[in-house]
């Protein structure tokens, strides 16, 4: 991974990143280097706390210093070290070239604004839109992220969305500009296993598309499998292993790395996976009839909790969100939010509602 290789967009250099806190200095990254090749998929792996997220937030230059202090390095982007330029000219390169998604899309969406108003923002400030033709461009945006009903759902505010429909917006938004690297920080450790697959068919899909880079931050190396073309394995701030995937899948050299993988099922021929949903139900939400996988069943001592005494019942309750509307105002179709629930809440027991996000 020489400097010289201009297939590269961007490359980091020896980079430090210490922490002070009120009794003893934290060295969250320690002289790391790397780089992303143009139009690949690099993934950032490692444990929590490992440095993932400093290193990619030094990326964006949002450090907070103090306490946070850049030791030593250089972060080079078309020759320029983002270490060095000016506020200004780092305004123009973060959102723009280079944009990031979080973990918890609840924490980086504002509350108080339209996710089409957020997505319509970058394209004002970057592509000098005035708001109509950037609130159309965001209808498109949120077609291309597959949200449903994208001219209904720009209207919406965060909380009317389920969680992977929010990471969608967030998606919208970061995509906004077509950035040359988009850097995506455990983009799916918040959602369930099976909207987590549908978000990263996305992301594998749009940087083919773009031919964008992509820096993909995740904790569990079960999921890179698919869409990496590198892997970057860190702890505790240091780079302990990186090679193609297939290299760090099929021999893995670093007992660290090895212990990622062991945390995961194997991809053996054979495989013995966890299942998912799809092993128990067809796309149309019927059983399957055939056993897709053989799973234990265990028996459970369950509490008794015939002779509590119940507190709240909620008897066939139907909910509906309209989703268009027609000239006069009038609702055209309808999300069936909640069809026919019936439950009962017992004192001083516990219900556990389960479900996958959306449901
Ligand atoms: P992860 O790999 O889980 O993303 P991070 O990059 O967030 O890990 O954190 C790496 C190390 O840096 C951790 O030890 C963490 O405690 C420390 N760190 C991160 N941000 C701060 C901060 N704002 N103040 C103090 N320490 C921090
Ligand atoms: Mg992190």
């Amino acid at each position: 991974m020489s400097a010289k290789n201009s297939t590269h967009i961007l490359e980091v250099k020896n980079l430090s990143i210490d922490f002070r806190t009120d009794d003893r200095t934290v060295h969250a990254v320690k002289n790391i280097s790397f780089s992303i090749p143009k139009g690949k998929t690099v993934a950032l792996v490692g444990e929590s706390g490992s440095g993932k997220s400093v290193t990619s937030l030094a990326v964006m230059r949002l450090i907070p210093q103090p306490p946070g202090k850049i030791a030593s390095g250089e972060i080079l982007w078309e020759g320029r070290d983002l270490l060095k330029i000016s506020e200004n000219e780092m305004c123009k390169v973060r959102g723009d070239r280079i944009s990031m998604i979080f973990q918890e899309p609840m924490s980086s969406l504002n509350p108080v604004f339209t996710i089409g108003d957020q997505i319509a923002e970058s394209l004002m400030l970057h592509r000098k839109m005035k708001q109509k033709e950037a609130k159309e461009k965001a209808i498109e945006l949120l077609e291309q992220v597959r949200m449903p009903f994208p001219k209904e759902r720009v209207n919406f505010y965060p909380h009317q969305m389920s969680g992977g429909q929010r990471q969608r917006a967030m998606i919208a938004m970061a995509i906004a500009c077509n950035p040359d690297l988009l850097i995506c920080d455990e983009p799916t450790t918040a959602l369930d296993v099976t909207i987590q697959k549908e978000i990263l068919n996305l992301l594998a899909s749009l940087q083919k598309q773009s031919d964008m880079s992509l820096l993909f931050i995740t904790h569990d190396l079960g999921v890179v499998a698919d869409i990496a073309d590198e892997v970057i394995v860190m702890y505790k701030g240091d780079i302990v292993e990186r090679g193609t995937t297939q290299q760090i899948f099929s021999n893995p050299q670093h007992p660290y790395t090895k212990g990622l993988l062991a945390c995961r099922p194997l991809l053996e021929k054979n495989p013995v996976r966890l299942p998912v949903l799809s092993d128990f139900m067809t796309e149309s939400g019927e059983e399957r009839k055939e056993a897709l996988i053989r799973t234990a069943t265990t028996k459970m001592a369950l509490p008794d909790t015939s002779a509590s005494e119940t507190l709240v019942r909620i008897e066939n309750l139907k909910t509906s969100f309209p989703n268009q509307f027609g000239f006069f105002g009038q609702a055209k179709s309808w999300t069936h939010a909640v069809n026919d629930v019936t439950l009962s809440i017992k004192r001083g027991k516990t219900l556990g509602l389960v479900g996958e996000s959306g449901c």
